[in-house]
């Protein structure tokens, strides 16, 4: 085990609180209903706070029935071949494959892009629960490799604030020479590419609140991580051959659920700076440079679309990751051209598996929110997951954690995508790699859409050479 990729995010001493903003260690989907682990971040405060509990138990969009049985399709036949029925002590929900996608004939094409894990977690250097008292050595580098050994060949950390916007940079650079000095190494698995994004998330607003000094200061700072992360350098000179890290603008949205976090005053003050974002980095790159962006929205009746939809023509795309909205909501982002991001948060109930079902395929992303919004025994898509695509070595808790162990309970991780895939896959009755692919060419429009051009600029002269001879 090598030396930590990063120290935990908690102050030193828990007893004095840390000058710097609040962390809520990224989406906490989860937090709003069950009281997640709450590393670092303010679940705890709220999990201590009679009147904060009380707004967790508010419905959720995934919690509304489906407002239209008549428009609920039967899944079609399956194109993967043999297939088992799902678990006969909960309603069919889709169909578990015979085989687990590690063992599919074709696992060594697949290719998955996590659109959404957030690596800066305490979880990752093994504290857990708010604590800075680690119960097991940092492992992200080990967490990295298991993502590549079950075919997860991009990740896209999600950045919630300026700081962290900074700390991602920072943690990719120390990532990236640990790699080059271990590539060495025949029997070295790679990490796979880590990319992120830049933004302040809804709940964390409230720390650019203030002076317009403050503000800037703070806008500025997320101004410098952009450029820097599309090719810009200190002298403002745009490098297309640089290494591009940042790969969207974000997390940013509404989030009327955890209003103790960040009011909706300071929300809707703050949002703006995101399409600004969009357009300097647009502006420092000549207009090669058109970051889509990643959203995030709860529970804001309406007023998140509403939003997004005034200010449509400032942005190429985005998507609306951790999707557990309804019908409803799913219709009014495909009507703004909007992708979709599922993760295990968005396959817990059989309402929210039906909208999934929805989804246009071309329209849909696949993530993990690592470390959160796990695919549980109690969730309906977990049913859909063939047995052998769980871990083998689960540590039951963050003490019993082992050099050996592929996860911790309770702890998700990127390699939790072919879980979430077999998921998807499973309740759209379709074959996980053919889904695999149609999702990656998604990922590729949204995220890296320049490469998709030199692709299709590549293909079109090798045609055009073949025609010649
Ligand atoms: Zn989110």
């Amino acid at each position: 085990m090598s030396a930590p990729p990063q120290q935990p995010r908690q102050p030193t001493n828990p007893q004095q609180p840390s000058d710097k903003p609040p962390s809520i260690g990224g989406c906490r989907c989860e937090s709003s209903d069950n009281g997640a682990p709450s590393p670092g971040g303010k679940t705890q405060a709220v999990r201590n706070n009679p009147a904060q509990n009380q707004k967790q138990v508010k419905p959720q969009h995934n919690q509304r029935k489906h407002p239209n049985p008549a428009k609920q399709q039967k899944p079609a036949q399956s194109k993967g071949g043999a297939a088992a029925s799902s678990s006969s002590s909960s309603p069919s929900v889709g169909t578990r494959p015979a085989v687990s996608i590690l063992n599919h004939p074709s696992f060594s094409s697949l290719q998955l892009c996590d659109i959404g894990a957030n690596l800066l977690d305490g979880m990752y250097s093994g504290c857990y629960h708010h604590s800075n008292q680690p119960k097991h050595p940092a492992d992200l580098d080990a967490v990295l490799r298991r993502a590549t050994q079950r075919k997860v060949s991009r990740i896209i950390v999600t950045a919630g604030s300026a700081e962290e916007s900074e700390e991602t940079m920072e943690l990719l650079q120390k990532l990236s020479s640990q790699q080059a000095s271990s590539s060495s190494s025949a029997s070295s698995v790679p990490f796979p590419s880590l990319y992120t994004t830049v933004g302040v998330h809804p709940t964390r607003t409230s720390g650019l609140d203030g002076t317009p000094e403050h503000t800037k200061s703070h806008f500025d700072r997320l101004v410098a991580c952009a450029l820097r992360g599309v090719g810009v350098g200190a002298d403002g000179k745009y490098d297309p051959s640089a290494k591009r890290t940042v790969v969207a603008i974000g997390e940013c949205g509404m989030d009327f659920d955890r209003l103790h976090f960040s009011s909706k005053e300071s929300q809707r003050r703050h949002f703006g700076i995101h399409l600004d974002l969009v357009k300097r980095a647009e502006g420092a790159t000549g207009g090669k440079v058109r970051l889509p962006l990643f959203l995030h929205d709860r529970n804001t009746s309406g007023e998140f679309t509403q939003v997004l939809r005034e200010a449509r023509a400032q942005f190429r795309t985005g998507v609306v990751h951790s999707f557990t909205g309804s019908m409803e909501d799913l219709q009014a982002a495909l009507e703004l051209n909007l992708y979709i991001g599922v993760n295990g948060c968005s396959l817990k109930t059989a309402e929210n598996i039906e909208v999934v079902r929805n989804i246009p395929l071309d329209r849909l992303l696949l993530e993990t929110d690592a470390p959160w919004c796990e695919i549980r025994p109690t969730h309906a898509g977990y049913t859909l997951i063939h047995p052998d695509t769980h871990p083998k070595l689960l540590a039951k808790r963050p003490e019993s954690w082992s050099v050996e162990c592929e996860g911790v309970k309770g702890r998700n991780e990127p390699g939790a995508m072919v879980q979430v895939l077999e998921v998807v896959a499973g309740a759209r009755n379709m074959d996980p790699v053919e889904l695999a692919e149609q999702v990656w060419k998604n990922t590729m429009q949204v995220f890296w859409p320049d490469e998709v051009e030199q692709d299709a600029a590549t293909k079109s002269s090798d045609n055009a050479d073949a025609k010649v001879q």
